[in-house]
């Protein structure tokens, strides 16, 4: 058939089916779709010439078209005219399915395609993940994880716990966070399952839909539709290689507004936000009546010494919400997070906590509990930053070796990301589906923000320095043929 033909109906509904009209008139129209009887492109008669035809009301015909067009399989256009846009097989079996419909008629938004595309890729077998935010598999630590398992050996049970987590653990975790500066008491302390359930929390019990969250720019919020979907706005804020611009965050009362910042080995740019920048920051959104979500997920991560401690470490009135994880040290698998806040927040989110998932695993609990008591925590964490300090030396020289004049970048102090930006415009999308084709995955920085990063986030965390080498070789020679 041309794609410029009307479709041919040679065919009437089964009126003494039981079968509903409407629904015989899509599962015709579908089938003829899926035979490659029609086309894409293809016209459907009018809605009238159609009911004529099929000897239908007019609005049983309204009803296919509706149907047909929320599953994307028709398309109206101004003029009245309908034609098929899609014939795939997806979409034409599921119309045999009462939940079609409801698919995407939740308020939570789909991830980026980018972000869907990377977390199916990040499986496929051999590929070289040169933007994983993960510690490398081969420096889980196996024996300290076997010693932790024996404790559970004499756990009381594994029922529900109270609803801010297992005392416990926020015990141990009171004390380890005094390392560096935080004091709390253990009703301060919310367990949660991983840092990004405590920001979903936040978006449902704390803001609502006319609220604002500032952000730096580029921001691992941007990778993430939680806040978005609860309809709160995100702003971004321009960063220095001190760290968010402070005196950038506008200062108007309107609406209800936080800050949201990851100061230290910041996702995606690295960078550390300075002493006297936090200093400054703070008393910005003091006086401003700014409250601060401080995520500290890389906190830990520094390669020399701490020289920065967190901005927490400043609040003595409960205006800063601190944001704790396991997974850039351990493991991300436990789903192991914690929320340091003023009780009343933390009661908040913990009574909405548990409406959600009655707590995080007890497992996981017990065993990070066992995990910083023990100290084989801290002597992890001195392990994995040697570590971390050796990849970024050889990340170093491994870019500057073979993208040298390419790209410009800072050298990070922490944590696992390369902010790599390309000195020329590069298209980064083609970019990505190139190098997924020489077996390597990418981070583009475009989905950490919402303007044009001409950016990669590379890091040097997961893949060992042979395979980071690899990869970069690999990038290298798809950047050569462009320029
Ligand atoms: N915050 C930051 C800055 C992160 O990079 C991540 C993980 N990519 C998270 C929070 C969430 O981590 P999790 O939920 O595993 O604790």
């Amino acid at each position: 058939m041309n794609k410029k033909q009307t479709c041919t109906f040679e065919w009437v509904p089964d009126r003494s089916s039981k079968i509903p009209i409407y629904r015989q008139i899509i599962h015709f129209i579908s089938t003829q779709i899926q035979s490659g009887a029609w086309e894409v492109g293809s016209q459907l008669p009018s809605q009238r010439d159609l009911a004529a035809k099929l000897g239908v009301n007019r609005s049983t015909i309204t009803t296919v078209m509706d149907e047909l067009a929320a599953d994307g399989i028709i398309e109206s256009n101004f003029k009245g005219g309908t034609r098929i846009i899609s014939n795939t097989w997806a979409l034409l079996l599921s119309e045999m399915s009462i939940w079609n419909r409801y698919v995407n008629l939740g308020s939570f938004k789909s991830n980026h395609a980018m972000i869907q595309a990377i977390n199916r890729l990040e499986f496929t077998p051999g590929i070289l993940r040169l933007g994983t935010g993960e510690l490398d598999p081969t420096l889980f630590p196996t024996e300290l994880w076997k010693k932790s398992l024996k404790s559970l050996e004499n756990i009381p049970s594994l029922n529900y716990l109270e609803a801010s987590g297992l005392y416990q653990l926020r015990c141990a975790i009171v004390n380890h966070v005094k390392k560096f500066g935080i004091i709390a008491t253990p009703d301060q302390v919310l367990i949660t399952s991983g840092s990004l359930q405590a920001l979903q929390l936040l978006s449902v019990c704390i803001l609502s839909a006319d609220s604002v969250v500032y952000t730096e720019a580029p921001t691992y919020l941007r990778s993430l539709q939680i806040f978005q979907s609860a309809g709160i706005r995100l702003e971004s804020i321009p960063m220095d290689e001190e760290g968010i611009l402070h005196h950038r965050i506008p200062i108007s009362a309107k609406s209800t507004k936080i800050l949201y910042t990851n100061p230290t080995n910041h996702n995606p740019t690295g960078i550390t936000m300075s002493n006297r920048r936090r200093k400054a920051l703070f008393e910005y959104c003091a006086v401003n009546r700014i409250p601060i979500v401080e995520d500290g997920a890389y906190e830990e991560l520094y390669f020399d010494e701490q020289s920065q401690l967190p901005i927490k470490q400043m609040d003595q009135n409960g205006d800063i919400i601190y944001l704790g994880t396991v997974s850039k040290t351990l493991s991300p698998g436990l789903r192991i997070g914690w929320v340091i806040a003023s009780e009343p927040i933390i009661n908040r989110l913990g009574d909405v906590k548990m409406q959600m998932d009655y707590g995080a695993s007890s497992v996981s609990q017990w065993i990070m509990t066992e995990f910083l008591n023990s100290g084989m925590y801290e002597l992890h964490l001195e392990r994995i930053r040697a570590e971390m300090k050796n990849r970024r030396d050889h990340a170093v020289r491994v870019i500057r070796q073979y993208l040298g004049d390419q790209v410009s970048f800072r050298t990070p102090a922490g944590g696992f990301y390369i902010w790599m930006r390309f000195n020329k415009k590069i298209p980064l999308l083609k970019l990505f589906e190139e190098a997924v084709k020489a077996g390597v995955l990418l981070n583009p920085g475009d989905i950490y923000d919402d303007a044009p990063t001409n950016a990669l986030r590379i890091s040097y965390s997961y893949l060992s320095g042979r395979d980071f080498e690899e990869a970069v070789m690999r990038l290298s020679d798809i950047i050569k043929k462009w320029t």
